[in-house]
């Protein structure tokens, strides 16, 4: 049987701040290392570039409906600034329309 080797990460979120040693066994030695197959530095690195692409992929579709509202504001002859999309995008919410249905609407008001 394989000796037990130690993870060398760190597990924070306990009562203390420094945090604990990991108690999963080690799997993967990177430079001399031993580390658990939640702590391997690569599979770490792998984790937090795919949340900030899935931030970003986000933060894109936040900026495209925001632009969508200003762009759908001004058609309403509003001056749409930020703030105002802002607003209109709470407003629109709430009353449970959706762009498309505003979409609709300028169309049938010939704006
Ligand atoms: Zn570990």
């Amino acid at each position: 049987m394989r000796d037990k080797r130690s993870c060398a990460g760190r597990v924070y979120g306990g009562r203390d701040v420094r945090g604990y040693s990991c108690s999963i066994n080690a799997a993967i030695q990177r430079g001399g290392v031993w580390w658990c197959h939640v702590h391997d530095p690569e599979r770490v690195k792998a984790r937090r570039e795919a949340r900030d692409k899935a931030y970003q992929v986000k933060q894109d579709q936040n900026q495209d409906t925001q632009n969508e509202g200003i762009s759908l504001l001004r058609r309403l002859g509003v001056n749409g600034s930020v703030e105002c999309s802002g607003l209109a995008l709470q407003y629109v919410r709430r009353v449970g329309i959706n762009f498309s249905e505003v979409e609709k609407l300028l169309v049938e008001l010939g704006r």
